[in-house]
């Protein structure tokens, strides 16, 4: 016998005040989510990666918070996920942490 309820994990991150933004979004969609292991990242607080928050739903909604999930990691890696940049001069394409071409030497814009 199948279990609507049972929960499944549908996302993994160190950061508590994340996983409660990310519940957050769950619970406004009406997905109603859970976090575990946070307690445990509270208690070694300022030693990130001890433990890794879970982000649990009911396996019933599991497809559609990972669908959300999704649109919500695309939406914050899109300033990083490609943080080169494209010198305006010469088109070659730069680290994020270079302040000038390293082709051309032109300037970041
Ligand atoms: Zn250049």
């Amino acid at each position: 016998m199948s279990e609507p309820s049972r929960l499944v994990c549908v996302y993994r991150l160190q950061d508590p005040i994340e996983a409660n933004l990310i519940r957050g979004l769950l619970l406004n969609a009406g997905i109603p989510a859970q976090l575990t292991g946070e307690g445990l990242v509270g208690a070694y607080s300022g030693v990130p990666k001890v433990c890794e928050v879970r982000v649990l739903v009911p396996v019933a909604r599991q497809a559609e918070a990972e669908r959300m999930l999704q649109g919500y990691e695309a939406d914050r890696n899109r300033p990083s996920a490609d943080p080169d940049w494209c010198c305006a001069q010469c088109g070659e394409r730069n680290g994020p942490r270079f302040e000038v071409c390293w082709n051309c030497e032109r300037a970041r814009e």
